[in-house]
Protein backbone atom coordinates (compact mmCIF):
# COMPACT_ATOMS: atom_id res chain seq x y z
CA UNK A 1 0.00 0.00 0.00
CA UNK A 2 2.70 2.07 -0.60
CA UNK A 3 3.04 4.12 -3.88
CA UNK A 4 5.82 4.28 -6.21
CA UNK A 5 8.29 7.43 -5.74
CA UNK A 6 6.66 10.46 -7.67
CA UNK A 7 7.56 14.12 -7.90
CA UNK A 8 4.95 16.79 -6.90
CA UNK A 9 4.70 20.01 -8.51
CA UNK A 10 1.28 22.44 -7.85
CA UNK A 11 -0.24 24.48 -10.50
CA UNK A 12 -1.06 27.87 -9.89
CA UNK A 13 -3.33 28.05 -12.70
CA UNK A 14 -5.34 26.38 -15.54
CA UNK A 15 -2.79 27.80 -17.95
CA UNK A 16 -0.22 26.80 -15.89
CA UNK A 17 -1.38 23.75 -15.09
CA UNK A 18 -1.51 23.01 -19.30
CA UNK A 19 1.91 23.71 -19.38
CA UNK A 20 3.22 21.66 -16.81
CA UNK A 21 1.42 18.81 -18.23
CA UNK A 22 2.66 19.36 -21.74
CA UNK A 23 6.12 19.35 -20.27
CA UNK A 24 5.88 16.21 -18.30
CA UNK A 25 4.33 14.53 -20.83
CA UNK A 26 2.35 11.21 -20.48
CA UNK A 27 4.59 10.83 -16.78
CA UNK A 28 2.37 13.31 -15.13
CA UNK A 29 -1.36 12.90 -13.98
CA UNK A 30 -3.49 15.96 -12.16
CA UNK A 31 -3.97 15.88 -8.61
CA UNK A 32 -7.61 17.21 -7.36
CA UNK A 33 -8.73 15.85 -4.20
CA UNK A 34 -6.94 12.56 -4.63
CA UNK A 35 -9.48 10.06 -3.13
CA UNK A 36 -9.30 7.69 -6.68
CA UNK A 37 -6.10 9.00 -8.09
CA UNK A 38 -4.03 8.02 -4.69
CA UNK A 39 -5.80 4.94 -3.58
CA UNK A 40 -4.90 3.91 -7.15
CA UNK A 41 -1.20 4.76 -6.34
CA UNK A 42 -1.10 2.99 -3.37
CA UNK A 43 -2.41 -0.24 -5.15
CA UNK A 44 0.08 0.41 -7.54
CA UNK A 45 -2.77 0.39 -10.39
CA UNK A 46 -1.22 3.84 -11.35
CA UNK A 47 2.23 4.96 -11.15
CA UNK A 48 2.61 8.37 -12.37
CA UNK A 49 6.46 10.26 -12.20
CA UNK A 50 5.03 13.47 -11.46
CA UNK A 51 1.74 14.73 -9.99
CA UNK A 52 0.33 18.53 -11.00
CA UNK A 53 -1.79 19.26 -7.96
CA UNK A 54 -4.44 21.66 -8.86
CA UNK A 55 -6.27 21.71 -5.69
CA UNK A 56 -5.44 25.47 -5.05
CA UNK A 57 -6.65 26.95 -8.79
CA UNK A 58 -9.07 29.18 -7.28
CA UNK A 59 -10.79 30.05 -11.09
CA UNK A 60 -12.15 25.87 -10.47
CA UNK A 61 -14.36 26.34 -7.64
CA UNK A 62 -17.73 27.20 -6.91
CA UNK A 63 -21.39 27.08 -8.08
CA UNK A 64 -22.97 29.75 -9.90
CA UNK A 65 -26.46 30.40 -10.64
CA UNK A 66 -27.69 32.77 -13.41
CA UNK A 67 -30.80 32.51 -15.14
CA UNK A 68 -31.95 29.21 -15.69
CA UNK A 69 -28.18 27.77 -16.03
CA UNK A 70 -26.22 25.83 -13.36
CA UNK A 71 -22.43 26.20 -13.72
CA UNK A 72 -19.97 23.96 -11.62
CA UNK A 73 -16.50 24.56 -11.44
CA UNK A 74 -14.41 21.27 -11.79
CA UNK A 75 -12.47 21.33 -8.01
CA UNK A 76 -16.29 22.06 -6.46
CA UNK A 77 -16.08 19.56 -3.09
CA UNK A 78 -18.20 16.86 -2.59
CA UNK A 79 -19.33 18.81 0.36
CA UNK A 80 -20.08 22.09 -1.02
CA UNK A 81 -22.69 20.76 -3.28
CA UNK A 82 -24.16 18.53 -0.90
CA UNK A 83 -24.41 21.65 1.31
CA UNK A 84 -25.56 24.11 -1.60
CA UNK A 85 -29.40 25.43 -1.44
CA UNK A 86 -29.07 26.39 -4.95
CA UNK A 87 -28.45 22.51 -5.95
CA UNK A 88 -31.29 21.65 -3.86
CA UNK A 89 -33.63 23.29 -5.89
CA UNK A 90 -32.22 24.08 -8.81
CA UNK A 91 -30.40 20.58 -9.43
CA UNK A 92 -32.01 18.14 -6.96
CA UNK A 93 -30.28 15.08 -8.47
CA UNK A 94 -26.86 16.33 -8.13
CA UNK A 95 -27.52 17.26 -4.49
CA UNK A 96 -29.13 14.13 -3.80
CA UNK A 97 -25.78 12.40 -5.15
CA UNK A 98 -23.26 14.61 -3.58
CA UNK A 99 -25.17 14.22 0.09
CA UNK A 100 -25.35 10.29 -0.39
CA UNK A 101 -21.67 9.59 -1.92
CA UNK A 102 -18.81 8.32 0.01
CA UNK A 103 -18.20 9.39 3.53
CA UNK A 104 -17.39 12.90 5.51
CA UNK A 105 -13.45 12.54 4.45
CA UNK A 106 -14.33 11.72 0.61
CA UNK A 107 -16.69 14.18 0.29
CA UNK A 108 -14.59 17.13 2.64
CA UNK A 109 -11.51 16.40 -0.37
CA UNK A 110 -13.11 14.71 -3.36
CA UNK A 111 -14.43 17.14 -6.29
CA UNK A 112 -17.00 17.13 -9.47
CA UNK A 113 -14.38 17.24 -11.94
CA UNK A 114 -12.12 14.54 -10.24
CA UNK A 115 -15.10 11.88 -9.81
CA UNK A 116 -15.94 13.05 -14.00
CA UNK A 117 -12.47 12.66 -15.12
CA UNK A 118 -12.01 9.14 -13.29
CA UNK A 119 -14.97 7.30 -15.25
CA UNK A 120 -15.57 4.99 -12.61
CA UNK A 121 -18.52 2.80 -13.76
CA UNK A 122 -19.72 2.84 -10.17
CA UNK A 123 -19.71 6.51 -9.48
CA UNK A 124 -22.53 8.36 -9.09
CA UNK A 125 -21.99 11.46 -10.92
CA UNK A 126 -21.97 10.27 -14.42
CA UNK A 127 -25.66 9.23 -14.03
CA UNK A 128 -27.29 12.44 -12.71
CA UNK A 129 -24.67 14.41 -15.57
CA UNK A 130 -26.28 12.34 -17.92
CA UNK A 131 -29.63 13.05 -16.83
CA UNK A 132 -29.37 16.64 -16.14
CA UNK A 133 -27.49 16.38 -19.88
CA UNK A 134 -24.35 18.49 -18.78
CA UNK A 135 -21.70 20.17 -20.72
CA UNK A 136 -18.38 19.71 -20.00
CA UNK A 137 -15.54 22.23 -20.37
CA UNK A 138 -12.16 20.91 -21.51
CA UNK A 139 -9.63 23.38 -21.80
CA UNK A 140 -6.10 22.08 -23.51
CA UNK A 141 -3.71 24.40 -25.20
CA UNK A 142 -5.28 24.44 -28.33
CA UNK A 143 -8.20 26.15 -26.27
CA UNK A 144 -11.45 25.05 -24.88
CA UNK A 145 -13.88 22.57 -26.51
CA UNK A 146 -17.69 21.45 -24.83
CA UNK A 147 -18.86 18.06 -25.08
CA UNK A 148 -21.85 16.69 -24.07
CA UNK A 149 -22.39 14.70 -21.25
CA UNK A 150 -22.96 11.59 -23.10
CA UNK A 151 -20.02 12.03 -25.00
CA UNK A 152 -17.64 13.00 -21.99
CA UNK A 153 -18.47 9.58 -20.46
CA UNK A 154 -17.29 7.12 -23.03
CA UNK A 155 -16.46 3.74 -20.89
CA UNK A 156 -15.08 2.06 -17.96
CA UNK A 157 -12.52 4.49 -16.70
CA UNK A 158 -12.70 6.08 -20.09
CA UNK A 159 -13.74 10.07 -20.80
CA UNK A 160 -13.20 11.67 -23.92
CA UNK A 161 -10.58 13.61 -21.53
CA UNK A 162 -7.29 14.40 -24.02
CA UNK A 163 -3.63 13.46 -21.63
CA UNK A 164 -2.98 17.29 -21.82
CA UNK A 165 -6.38 18.81 -20.58
CA UNK A 166 -8.02 20.03 -17.90
CA UNK A 167 -11.67 19.54 -16.93
CA UNK A 168 -12.41 23.19 -16.03
CA UNK A 169 -16.30 23.61 -15.55
CA UNK A 170 -19.83 21.90 -15.79
CA UNK A 171 -22.61 23.26 -17.04
CA UNK A 172 -26.71 22.51 -17.40
CA UNK A 173 -29.83 23.55 -17.20
CA UNK A 174 -31.70 24.01 -13.68
CA UNK A 175 -34.19 20.74 -13.48
CA UNK A 176 -36.21 21.60 -10.29
CA UNK A 177 -37.96 18.27 -10.70
CA UNK A 178 -35.34 16.21 -10.83
CA UNK A 179 -33.83 13.09 -7.74
CA UNK A 180 -31.10 10.50 -7.73
CA UNK A 181 -31.25 7.24 -5.62
CA UNK A 182 -29.12 4.70 -5.28
CA UNK A 183 -28.72 1.25 -3.91
CA UNK A 184 -25.26 1.59 -2.37
CA UNK A 185 -22.66 -0.53 -1.55
CA UNK A 186 -22.51 -0.84 2.43
CA UNK A 187 -18.88 -0.55 2.84
CA UNK A 188 -17.39 2.04 0.18
CA UNK A 189 -20.96 3.42 -0.53
CA UNK A 190 -20.77 3.56 -4.39
CA UNK A 191 -23.64 2.92 -6.40
CA UNK A 192 -24.44 -1.25 -6.70
CA UNK A 193 -27.36 0.76 -8.88
CA UNK A 194 -27.99 4.33 -9.00
CA UNK A 195 -30.01 6.15 -10.82
CA UNK A 196 -30.61 9.66 -11.76
CA UNK A 197 -33.97 11.44 -13.29
CA UNK A 198 -35.25 14.86 -14.64
CA UNK A 199 -38.81 15.23 -15.77
CA UNK A 200 -41.26 18.07 -16.90
CA UNK A 201 -44.33 17.91 -15.60
CA UNK A 202 -47.68 19.40 -16.24
CA UNK A 203 -50.86 19.00 -14.82
CA UNK A 204 -49.68 16.74 -12.66
CA UNK A 205 -48.76 14.44 -15.98
CA UNK A 206 -45.12 13.70 -16.86
CA UNK A 207 -44.12 15.38 -20.33
CA UNK A 208 -40.39 14.26 -20.78
CA UNK A 209 -38.13 12.24 -18.83
CA UNK A 210 -34.53 11.92 -18.86
CA UNK A 211 -33.46 8.54 -17.11
CA UNK A 212 -29.88 7.64 -16.40
CA UNK A 213 -28.16 4.80 -14.58
CA UNK A 214 -24.73 4.14 -12.71
CA UNK A 215 -23.35 0.85 -11.68
CA UNK A 216 -24.75 -1.95 -13.71
CA UNK A 217 -22.54 -1.76 -17.08
CA UNK A 218 -19.28 -0.41 -18.10
CA UNK A 219 -20.64 2.96 -17.94
CA UNK A 220 -23.47 5.02 -17.00
CA UNK A 221 -26.33 5.02 -19.84
CA UNK A 222 -29.55 6.59 -20.37
CA UNK A 223 -32.57 4.30 -20.25
CA UNK A 224 -34.45 5.47 -23.88
CA UNK A 225 -37.22 3.04 -23.41
CA UNK A 226 -38.11 4.20 -19.57
CA UNK A 227 -37.59 7.66 -20.94
CA UNK A 228 -40.20 6.92 -23.77
CA UNK A 229 -42.74 5.19 -21.41
CA UNK A 230 -43.14 7.73 -19.09
CA UNK A 231 -44.36 10.03 -21.07
CA UNK A 232 -47.68 11.01 -20.52
CA UNK A 233 -47.77 9.31 -17.18
CA UNK A 234 -49.38 10.82 -14.20
CA UNK A 235 -46.73 11.24 -11.77
CA UNK A 236 -48.29 10.07 -8.74
CA UNK A 237 -49.31 6.60 -10.07
CA UNK A 238 -47.14 4.59 -8.74
CA UNK A 239 -48.59 1.47 -10.94
CA UNK A 240 -48.02 3.42 -13.64
CA UNK A 241 -44.89 4.66 -13.08
CA UNK A 242 -43.34 1.29 -11.89
CA UNK A 243 -44.36 -0.04 -15.41
CA UNK A 244 -42.81 2.42 -17.49
CA UNK A 245 -39.76 1.79 -15.58
CA UNK A 246 -39.84 -2.16 -16.44
CA UNK A 247 -36.82 -3.32 -18.05
CA UNK A 248 -34.89 0.25 -16.90
CA UNK A 249 -31.46 -1.92 -18.03
CA UNK A 250 -32.77 -3.51 -21.08
CA UNK A 251 -29.57 -3.84 -23.67
CA UNK A 252 -26.90 -3.40 -21.53
CA UNK A 253 -24.45 -6.02 -20.17
CA UNK A 254 -24.63 -6.02 -16.11
CA UNK A 255 -21.43 -6.84 -14.17
CA UNK A 256 -21.55 -9.33 -11.21
CA UNK A 257 -19.18 -8.62 -8.86
CA UNK A 258 -19.37 -10.96 -5.06
CA UNK A 259 -21.46 -8.24 -3.60
CA UNK A 260 -24.43 -8.22 -6.62
CA UNK A 261 -25.08 -10.24 -9.70
CA UNK A 262 -25.91 -8.96 -12.99
CA UNK A 263 -29.67 -10.32 -12.61
CA UNK A 264 -29.77 -8.76 -9.37
CA UNK A 265 -28.19 -5.24 -10.56
CA UNK A 266 -30.86 -5.44 -13.45
CA UNK A 267 -33.67 -6.44 -11.43
CA UNK A 268 -32.97 -3.02 -8.88
CA UNK A 269 -32.44 -0.72 -11.84
CA UNK A 270 -36.16 -1.16 -12.61
CA UNK A 271 -36.90 -0.63 -8.77
CA UNK A 272 -34.62 2.52 -8.34
CA UNK A 273 -35.83 4.08 -11.36
CA UNK A 274 -39.25 3.79 -10.27
CA UNK A 275 -37.77 5.42 -6.90
CA UNK A 276 -36.15 8.05 -8.75
CA UNK A 277 -39.18 9.19 -10.90
CA UNK A 278 -41.15 9.47 -8.07
CA UNK A 279 -38.69 11.71 -5.47
CA UNK A 280 -38.30 13.75 -8.90
CA UNK A 281 -41.86 14.81 -9.37
CA UNK A 282 -42.34 15.59 -5.80
CA UNK A 283 -41.14 19.43 -5.71
CA UNK A 284 -38.27 20.27 -2.68
C1 LIG B 1 -13.70 5.37 0.54
C2 LIG B 1 -14.21 6.01 -0.73
C3 LIG B 1 -15.56 6.02 -0.98
C4 LIG B 1 -16.06 6.60 -2.16
N1 LIG B 1 -17.40 6.55 -2.40
C5 LIG B 1 -17.88 7.07 -3.55
C6 LIG B 1 -19.29 7.03 -3.83
O1 LIG B 1 -20.11 6.58 -3.04
N2 LIG B 1 -19.69 7.54 -5.03
C7 LIG B 1 -18.83 8.10 -5.94
O2 LIG B 1 -19.28 8.53 -7.01
N3 LIG B 1 -17.52 8.18 -5.67
C8 LIG B 1 -17.02 7.68 -4.51
N4 LIG B 1 -15.68 7.77 -4.24
C9 LIG B 1 -14.78 8.47 -5.20
C10 LIG B 1 -14.75 9.97 -4.86
O3 LIG B 1 -15.93 10.56 -5.39
C11 LIG B 1 -13.54 10.70 -5.45
O4 LIG B 1 -13.49 11.96 -4.84
C12 LIG B 1 -13.57 10.93 -6.92
O5 LIG B 1 -13.77 9.76 -7.65
C13 LIG B 1 -12.27 11.52 -7.44
O6 LIG B 1 -12.27 12.90 -7.21
P1 LIG B 1 -10.95 13.58 -6.69
O7 LIG B 1 -11.18 15.05 -6.70
O8 LIG B 1 -10.59 12.96 -5.40
O9 LIG B 1 -9.94 13.24 -7.89
P2 LIG B 1 -8.45 12.65 -7.88
O10 LIG B 1 -8.39 11.38 -7.14
O11 LIG B 1 -7.49 13.71 -7.50
O12 LIG B 1 -8.28 12.37 -9.46
C14 LIG B 1 -8.99 11.31 -10.09
C15 LIG B 1 -8.62 11.29 -11.57
O13 LIG B 1 -9.16 12.43 -12.23
C16 LIG B 1 -8.12 13.23 -12.81
N5 LIG B 1 -8.55 14.61 -12.60
C17 LIG B 1 -8.91 15.18 -11.42
N6 LIG B 1 -9.36 16.42 -11.63
C18 LIG B 1 -9.26 16.66 -12.95
C19 LIG B 1 -9.58 17.78 -13.79
N7 LIG B 1 -10.12 18.90 -13.29
N8 LIG B 1 -9.35 17.68 -15.11
C20 LIG B 1 -8.84 16.54 -15.65
N9 LIG B 1 -8.53 15.44 -14.92
C21 LIG B 1 -8.74 15.51 -13.59
C22 LIG B 1 -6.85 12.83 -12.09
O14 LIG B 1 -5.70 13.04 -12.88
C23 LIG B 1 -7.12 11.35 -11.83
O15 LIG B 1 -6.84 10.59 -12.99
C24 LIG B 1 -15.16 7.21 -3.09
C25 LIG B 1 -13.79 7.24 -2.81
C26 LIG B 1 -13.31 6.66 -1.64
C27 LIG B 1 -11.84 6.70 -1.36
Amino acid sequence: MIPAAFDYVRATSVEDAIRLLEQHGDDAKLLAGGHSLIPMMKLRLAAPAVLIDIAGIPQLDGIRVSGNRVTIGALTKHAALAASDDLRKNAGALYDAANDLGDPQVRNRGTIGGASAHGDPSADYPAVLQALEATFTLTGKSGRRELRAADFFRGMFDTALDPHEVLTQIAFDAAPNSAYVKFHHPASHYAVVGVAAALTLSGGKIGSARVAITGIGDSAFRASGVEAALQGVTASDEAAVRAACAGAARGVTARSDTFASASYRTAMADVFAARAVTRAASSR
